[in-house]
């Protein structure tokens, strides 16, 4: 279950797929995965979008259809034209997607994505009718200056103001938050459940200011880095964490269902 206080929803379980599984190994993914067709955490893959038709039909022959919701690793701002290589939210939605990766850090310090474009593919997605999953997150060097509520505030902040993510606009949309810190993913090092719910307390107090108490509370903050079946109960037990975005131990079907499991 999620984190207790702020948030009574089911816990999300996300796997962050990242340039791995094609269509093959995504439908034997699919196959492996042990999944009650009824539970209690809300669970998303996002695979490559080359994958997503392969495993949304494979979800489907399992009866999981309804059980997983899909999602792209990334988008691009404009709804069509002449952006080769691009995927806009609108291509997404109809390929099944029901859920967008927006600012993951790979994004950010890889692609040189800004604030600005963050905002811009957020409006994009929320305009699709999809839900974001906005990622935010300090790199260690921010963290020991004393950077973190800085650094992780201003992302959300600018998210908020220039996509106009609003408590109207969450009348009729979903947005979802990660925190991920830069210096866990991928690398084996995982934040402390304590570091994990001080983070996540300084993003809930933002959300509630700017958003009101209601929908403040109901955007799910997931955490990710380095999330495996051996840290993920008691990461998803820590005050104020909703959920967790698992990258590495989401491409294995038994590990990231034994990290459903440990959500519900
Ligand atoms: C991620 O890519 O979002 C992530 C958290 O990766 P990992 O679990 O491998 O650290």
């Amino acid at each position: 279950m999620s984190g207790t206080g702020a948030s009574p929803r089911p816990a999300v379980v996300a796997g962050n797929w990242k340039m791995n599984h094609g269509p093959a190994d995504a439908v034997a993914f699919a196959r492996e995965l042990e999944l009650e067709a009824e539970g209690v955490a809300e669970v998303l893959l996002f695979p490559p979008a080359t994958s997503l038709a392969a495993l949304r039909g494979a979800l489907a022959e399992r009866g999981l259809s309804s059980r997983v919701g899909l999602g792209v690793q990334n988008v691009h701002p404009a709804e069509r034209g002449a952006y080769t290589g691009e995927i806009s939210a609108s291509l997404a939605l109809a390929s099944g997607a029901g859920f967008a990766l927006v600012g993951h850090s790979e994004r950010r310090h890889l692609f040189g994505e800004t604030h600005d474009d963050t905002a811009r593919k957020t409006a994009a997605v929320l305009a699709a009718g999809m839900t974001p999953i906005l990622c935010v997150g300090e790199t260690l060097g921010e963290r020991r200056a004393g950077r973190l509520e800085e650094v992780i505030l201003r992302q959300l902040d600018h998210v908020l103001t220039t996509a106009g993510v609003s408590d109207r606009l969450l009348d009729g949309s979903r947005f979802y938050l990660a925190y991920e810190p830069v210096w866990a993913i991928g690398t084996g090092e995982t934040a402390t459940p304590g570091d994990a719910s001080e983070a996540h307390a300084i993003l809930r107090s933002c959300l509630i200011d700017r958003l009101g108490s209601e929908h403040g509370l109901d955007v799910p903050i997931l955490y990710g880095g380095s999330v495996k079946p051996e840290n993920a109960s008691e990461l998803m037990g820590a005050p104020e964490v909703g959920g967790v975005l698992v990258g590495g131990a989401s491409l294995d079907a038994r590990s990231f269902s034994a990290i459903v499991q440990s959500g519900s």
